[in-house]
């Protein structure tokens, strides 16, 4: 089977980066790519682990130099996936997986075509806003950024093959991961198919040759 992009993307707090280290720690056939951000780390944030964090100057360095499949701006941050990450993950023999914003997703799709988008919603706003309170990543005022960005990014859904609705972790998970099966099964994603079909057809003339003996 070849290895594929798969995007998660959902409003701030819908629960994407959680769903990912699941999937992570589950699936020995994902690899995380490490995106860029001028965003300060938060606590118990790594550098080269949970983001490369740059400087403003050194991102826009990297849009210069054409380093990024795809990057954005979003809260008031520049976002983007370098290239080397996507084709380390890939040449790896891994489907690389990202948690990027709509914005991004948007740009991935159009240059990686067998991407595969996957749009995690909340359960409800209020839900969304107890869970984006409750991690204290940001203060009220950009809190309320993230909440009223999450109206316009809820309006991309349509662009996206699936939708997972967040509520019970393990369930939105265990979604996640069967999408991932079921889109290695597509037919134009399966290694060598004509030729397992070809064999395939040859054994079972064989088989109707010797059965058509017996008559
Ligand atoms: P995102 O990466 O989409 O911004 P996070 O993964 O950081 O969101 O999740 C936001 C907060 O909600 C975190 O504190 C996380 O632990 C919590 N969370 C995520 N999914 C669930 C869930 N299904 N039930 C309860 N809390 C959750
Ligand atoms: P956070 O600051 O909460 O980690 O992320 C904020 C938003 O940036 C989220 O919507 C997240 O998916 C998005 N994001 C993270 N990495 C990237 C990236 O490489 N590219 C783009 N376009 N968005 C990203």
């Amino acid at each position: 089977m070849s290895s594929f992009p798969v995007i998660l993307s959902a409003p701030s707090g819908g629960g994407k980066t959680t769903i990912a280290r699941r999937l992570l720690e589950r699936r020995l056939d994902l690899g995380y790519s490490v995106s860029c951000t001028t965003r300060p780390p938060r606590e118990g944030e790594v550098d080269g682990r949970d983001y490369r964090f740059l400087s403003r100057e050194a991102f826009e360095a990297a849009v210069a130099r054409g380093e990024f499949a795809e990057w954005a701006e979003v809260h008031g941050n520049l976002y983007g996936t370098l290239r080397t990450e996507v084709e380390r993950v890939l040449t790896a023999g891994r489907h690389v997986l990202m948690d990027i914003d709509v914005q991004g997703a948007r740009q991935f799709h159009l240059a990686f075509p067998d991407t595969v988008l996957i749009f995690v919603l909340p359960p409800s706003g209020e839900v969304l806003k107890t869970r984006l309170s409750a991690r204290k990543s940001e203060d009220q005022a950009k809190l309320l950024v993230r909440l009223r960005n999450a109206r316009a990014e809820l309006g991309e859904v349509g662009r996206y093959h699936y939708v997972v609705v967040n509520d019970h972790l393990e369930r939105a998970v265990d979604q996640v991961s069967s999408i991932i099966d079921a889109e290695g099964l597509r037919h134009d994603r399966v290694h060598e198919l004509e030729a397992q079909v070809e064999g395939l057809i040859e054994q079972l003339e064989q088989e109707i040759h010797v059965f058509s003996k017996g008559d």
